[in-house]
């Protein structure tokens, strides 16, 4: 579907998450670019292949695909791209950190990894389930790129400007595309409409991610939108509308994490619990469990929260040196250093 000049909209199946991904076909006199080409499985091949060749184009066509992002419903199928027809792949220049840091979803579940999630608290039977369901887990090898792309980087497609926007936070190489002349944003996971995207602090991400989210939200919230070209479901139109919902909702979601804390150490499995309740889904469970860490790390970094990194748990508490500050604003805090 056209859904601006020159930009055609393609809406896939994938096996993850919200169950269909968004793969936008920008026109060019050199030949198409995809915003984004999909989860790296056959079925998805053949809608893309088939959804392509109803506007007048076929897979071998393609000159350039731009990631939003490293996760691989969005980036992975440009490994497929670039093997049969040379296609060239551009990320966010800090995607070639995480692909040395793992060069394969196997080096998630490393002893780091193994370490990391025991001390969350997790009872040993979750623990065995999650590592057991991670080993079930096909592989996915790790996709390679051409060109790091920098923020403030200005593409030109179509004859249209596209400026490059660092949006960390949803994943560390996050970026959005913005035509300010037309106002028209490609948002990847960073602004959804339907759902909050997932921001996790676990021993593979930055710091601070959640301080990310919101230093990145804070920069699309600043711009003219009149058109929001989203990874998942449909384009919308009043993103500064959703962008404010979005930061309303970790207001409020880092105020529940708040509230759950005393001065007494707890394990984020069982803040999780308080926070979030039960979940017959395991995957959930550690989605669950992973943001509310992402807001522990926040806190603690505005210095509302206490963590005691220790054996066989870590604990968390409400600050000792501060009282009465339960819903009251994070004060700004410095850039966490990359690592
Ligand atoms: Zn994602």
């Amino acid at each position: 579907m056209l859904v601006a000049d020159g930009i055609h909209w393609f809406r896939v199946k994938i096996p993850v998450g919200p169950k269909h991904g968004n793969i936008y076909l920008l026109e060019d006199s050199d030949g198409p670019v995809l915003i984004d080409a999909g989860f790296p499985s056959d079925e998805v091949w053949t809608e893309l292949t088939a959804q392509m060749s109803r506007v007048g184009y076929a897979p071998r066509d393609i000159v350039t695909v731009i990631g939003t992002h490293e996760h691989q419903d969005h980036a992975g199928a440009s490994a497929r791209l670039r093997e049969l027809f040379g296609t060239t792949v551009w990320l966010h220049e800090s995607a070639f950190l995480n692909t040395n840091r793992f060069a394969n979803n196997r080096d998630y579940w490393s002893p780091t990894g193994r370490q990391w999630w025991s001390r969350i608290g997790l009872p040993a039977d979750e623990l065995a389930l999650m590592e057991q369901d991670f080993n079930n887990t096909p592989p996915i090898e790790p996709f390679e790129y051409d060109r790091g792309l920098t923020e403030g980087e200005i593409l030109t497609i179509g004859g249209h400007d596209y400026q490059v926007i660092w949006t960390p936070g949803h994943s560390e190489a996050h970026i959005c595309l913005y035509d300010m002349r037309r106002r028209i944003l490609f948002s990847g996971d960073h602004v959804l409409p339907k759902i909050t995207p997932h921001i996790a602090r676990d021993h593979a991400t930055r710091p601070n991610p959640l301080q990310d989210y919101k230093r990145s939200l804070s920069k699309v919230a600043r711009l003219p939108l009149d058109l929001v070209l989203p990874g998942h479901y449909r384009p919308f139109k009043n993103g500064t509308g959703r962008i404010a919902e979005i930061q309303q909702h970790h207001e409020e979601r880092m105020r529940a994490v708040e509230q759950t804390l005393g001065h007494k150490g707890r394990t984020a499995w069982e803040i999780t619990w308080d926070v979030f309740g039960d979940n017959p889904s395991l995957v959930d469970r550690q989605l669950a469990c992973s943001e509310t860490i992402a807001n522990l790390y926040y806190l603690a970094a505005c210095g509302r929260v206490d963590i005691e990194e220790g054996d066989p748990v870590t604990l968390y508490s409400r600050s000792g040196k501060l009282t009465g500050y339960i819903g009251s604003r994070c004060p700004p805090v410095e850039a966490p250093a990359r690592t």
